[in-house]
């Protein structure tokens, strides 16, 4: 692996549920310490592309690589990877979904600690050192001990955010993460969200803000029935679009 080698390389992604095919054959790179939003209709398939990516779904056909190396498929090119193996390569790409999923039993340092103790094996020393740290960064140090109900939205997926950044991920994949917010706190994560861009971590952002994907992102990609249509630098993708379809769905934001 050398610095150009991309930090997502998806190829040729195709994924159908039942007789529909929600993928048709995706390209999508994403470079280190790059942001990209992923834009795109409710059911055009961003979830679908970053679940796979995430191999939560298995894609039926492409390829998909982290760092140069190839996720869900072992080295001879056919046979499965473990769910061992499986478990060492998600951890690279760590997701944060539109609903938190905060384990409602632990703690906000407990959320942040159980999987690098139980996944990756780190010490339980190292893990609330470096713990404390992420929640400082999201502005949650006050709140190590309270319990997910007790949160706000955005206080909850400032904790996700640091849960995610625990497992020291080569990329954050966001799935909608203010979609759930009342609009009040959607500011709070965003701004999160920009100073981990600022840091030089390497994000994919799946959002349907668009002042926000204008201003965080390196560049654009749009899907519309599971084919990438468009991608751009955000200026030219808000101001200039090269088809008819960004431009009808853009105009539906303004
Ligand atoms: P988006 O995130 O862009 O809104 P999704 O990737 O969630 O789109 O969904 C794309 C299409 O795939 C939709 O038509 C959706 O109903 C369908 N779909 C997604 N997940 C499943 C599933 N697990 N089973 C069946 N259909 C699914
Ligand atoms: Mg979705």
């Amino acid at each position: 692996m050398n610095d150009n080698t991309p930090v997502i390389d998806v190829r040729g992604l195709r994924k159908h549920f039942a007789d529909v095919e929600v993928l048709k054959g995706i390209d999508f790179q994403v470079s280190r310490g790059k942001t990209v939003s992923v834009l795109g209709s409710s059911g055009s398939g961003k979830s679908t592309m970053l679940r796979c990516i995430n191999w939560l779904e298995q894609p039926d056909g492409g390829s998909i690589h982290i760092s140069g190396e190839r996720i869900g498929i072992r080295k001879d090119g056919r046979t499965p990877m473990s769910n061992r193996e499986l478990a060492r390569m998600r951890a690279r790409t760590a997701m944060v979904f539109q609903g938190f999923n905060l384990w409602p039993h632990l703690t906000v340092l407990g959320n942040v600690i159980e999987a690098p103790i139980h996944v990756q094996g780190v010490s339980r020393e190292e893990a609330v050192s470096r713990a404390r740290t992420l929640l400082d960064k999201v502005g949650m140090s006050h709140k190590v001990d309270a319990y997910p109900w007790t949160l706000s939205g955005g206080q909850k997926q400032r904790v996700a955010i640091a849960r995610a950044l625990a497992m020291n991920p080569e990329v954050i994949l966001f799935d909608e993460p203010t979609s759930a917010l009342d609009p009040e706190l959607v500011g709070e994560v965003q701004s999160v969200m920009r100073a981990l861009a600022e840091d030089g971590f390497t994000m994919v952002i799946v959002t349907h803000e668009m002042d926000f994907a204008r201003a965080i992102s390196d560049e654009v990609v749009f899907i519309d029935k599971g084919v990438i249509v468009e991608r751009a630098e955000p200026e030219k993708f808000f101001t200039t679009p090269d088809t008819d379809r960004v431009r009808q769905f853009l105009s539906r934001y303004g």
